[in-house]
């Protein structure tokens, strides 16, 4: 027996609670191998290293497992989901993942938005396009979130998809309005029927893009 009987007790002590848990957390946010998938409404199940499924709640801070319903701890699970969101695995609350209806790819779109276009396909108003079939320059007012099949041409009497111009394109697009230079007369047009003209472009641009 090594009694060190006359060491005197120290009073030093740190008031900073648990600092090793929290970098702990932390880290096994990054670390652990955990999926993530969106239920909607900013909920995401969180499949943990030991196969546990748990529920966070992104815009309530919450999670079902017990290190934040028993410790009130922000999780790692949280942490996880809050991660993979800044990273653009998953979609954040109140968006939804789907595959763009023009090139297929996987893209974030809002919850309210019915016709998925990922950031490279759509449009905002204001943007400059090429009509495909004729080569007219026109400007984007709105993307309807309607598809082609669904939008009348009121002169016509048929839809945008049904136009004998339009045939080429998929009826699923969404409809894109779209004025003439010096007219407020909006026409419609499939998504994929105009191609984005650089902003700085002159008159005779010839797109690089442009495949039709
Ligand atoms: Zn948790
Ligand atoms: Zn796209």
């Amino acid at each position: 027996m090594t009694h060190t009987r006359n060491t005197p007790v120290s009073r030093k002590q740190s008031l900073v609670p648990d600092l090793d848990g929290m970098a702990d957390r932390a880290a096994r946010a990054w670390r652990e191998r955990m999926a993530v998938d969106p239920l909607g409404g900013g909920r995401y199940v969180v499949e943990s290293t030991s196969d546990a499924t748990y529920v966070v709640s992104l815009p309530g801070s919450r999670c079902s497992c017990p290190d934040h319903t028993i410790r009130n701890e922000r999780c790692k699970h949280l942490r996880r989901v809050a991660i993979e969101v800044t990273e653009g695995r998953v979609p954040p609350p109140g968006f939804r993942a789907a595959d763009c209806l023009a090139c297929g790819r996987e893209t974030f779109v809002p919850d309210a938005i019915r016709l998925p276009l990922c950031p490279t396909c759509g449009f905002e108003p204001g943007d400059r396009v090429r009509d495909r079939e004729t080569g007219d320059l026109l400007t984007v007012v709105a993307v309807a979130d309607r598809r082609a099949d669904e939008v009348e041409i009121e002169a016509l009497d048929a839809t945008v998809a049904a136009h004998p111009s339009n045939r080429a394109y998929d009826p699923a697009e969404p409809v894109v309005e779209a004025v003439y230079p010096g007219s407020e007369q909006r026409y419609s047009f499939p998504r994929s029927r105009l191609v984005r003209r650089p902003r700085a472009a002159s008159a005779g641009d010839a797109s690089p893009t442009a495949t039709g």
